[in-house]
């Protein structure tokens, strides 16, 4: 539920009703808006439709529910789908076919990867599970053993590793585990709005936890988004997405525990094996929501000094950091979009990166 907090006023309200039954529908409060929300993903993916009428909606959402409870069966590591399966195969040297699906999204994965020089790096789902951040809630969690991080950070498991051959994947590194957490979200959200449009619904957006793509137009009003302040409640400012954009932010807040003071946080640098330091969040605008899913998450790894060179290697033009310090800094793109919170004062903005 974090991420909502993300949000501006306009979604907030939207989302706020997002777990009454009743509002997964038309909650009249626009004209024309049909909403449906599913929870999958490991979030909340609140779907609306502007300007459709309800046969053609109930027929989309019917769809994307279709597609989306699809793809988390078969992207997610932690079902018995086919990226599990595949992880059991590449761990053991074998090869496992997978589906059309499993195959782009595969393929564009090591696309990322390797435009971030492996920041992005989705082949170290040993790491990740190490951390089981899926238990940061609990009282005796800690971090793994050195010796064993420092073990699997020396495997070097890299997208590069895979033999894609057709729909047949092995690897050549048995330490590679696919785990794409960074980046399905953003890839499923360009192909479920594809298919929107295929439908010939031209005006919707898909919200996965504040991450969020829109195509078309809202009305007359346009689609406003707020930048959560990593450290404090609310806002640090807010942005207008503009049709066919997609605004993405990945933050050291969103899944974390704290241990002998410092915190523990699910972005992993796959060079250290351990939490990213230097940056509390990145927030991208792209129109590729899974090259703005990617790009966010490997930004936060490359640092205060690195994220601005990385993002131009990534194709994105709109990029705003926060360090640890509480200091923004944007790139001009950016800075001709972000408003600032009145108060938002504190901290030096610099429109050009250090
Ligand atoms: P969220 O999904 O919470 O918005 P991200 O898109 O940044 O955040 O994805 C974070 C998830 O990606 C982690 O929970 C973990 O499963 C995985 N991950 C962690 N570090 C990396 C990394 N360097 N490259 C790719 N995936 C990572
Ligand atoms: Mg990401």
């Amino acid at each position: 539920m974090h991420k909502i907090m993300k949000l501006c006023p306009v979604y907030f309200l939207a989302l706020a009703c997002v777990l009454l039954p009743a509002c997964s529908q038309n909650d009249g409060s626009e004209k024309n808006q049909q909403q449906r929300s599913l929870l999958l993903f490991g979030t909340i993916i609140e779907i609306t439709l502007y300007d459709v009428d309800q046969g053609l909606a109930d027929q989309a959402f019917a769809q994307l529910e279709s597609d989306f409870s699809r793809w988390h069966q078969n992207w997610s590591p932690w079902t018995d789908g086919e990226l599990a399966q595949l992880n059991l195969k590449l761990a053991t040297g074998k090869s496992f076919e997978v589906d059309a699906e499993l195959r782009s999204l595969i393929l564009t994965a090591v696309h990322f990867s390797a435009l971030s020089d492996n920041l992005f790096n989705p082949a170290i789902g040993n790491l990740v599970n190490l951390w089981q951040f899926h238990r940061s809630e609990e009282a005796d969690i800690a971090p793994p053993d050195p010796a064993v991080i420092a073990k699997l950070v020396a495997a070097r498991p890299t997208m590069a590793d895979l033999a894609i051959s057709g729909n047949t994947i092995s690897s050549r590194n048995p330490a590679v585990q696919l785990t794409l957490g960074a980046f399905a979200k953003g890839y499923a959200i360009d192909i479920a709005l594809a298919k929107l449009h295929a439908l010939g619904i031209n005006n919707a957006v898909i919200n996965a936890g504040g991450d969020l793509k829109v195509i078309g137009k809202h009305g007359n009003r346009d689609w406003r988004v707020g930048i959560r302040h990593p450290r404090q409640s609310g806002v640090l400012g807010w942005l207008e997405v503009r049709p066919e954009e997609s605004v993405f932010t990945s933050g050291d807040y969103e899944r974390f525990y704290m241990y002998q003071g410092q915190r523990m946080h699910h972005i992993l640098d796959p060079r250290s094996g351990y939490p990213s330091t230097g940056l509390t969040s990145v927030t991208v605008i792209d129109t590729d929501a899974g090259r703005a899913d990617a790009a966010a998450t490997a930004l936060l790894v490359a640092g205060p000094e690195h994220w601005y060179q990385l993002a131009r290697a990534l194709g994105i033009k709109y990029a705003l950091v926060v360090d640890e310090n509480g200091n923004i800094q944007l790139d001009p793109a950016m800075a001709q979009r972000v408003h600032f919170r009145a108060d938002e004062s504190g901290h030096t903005r610099l429109s050009q990166p250090l």
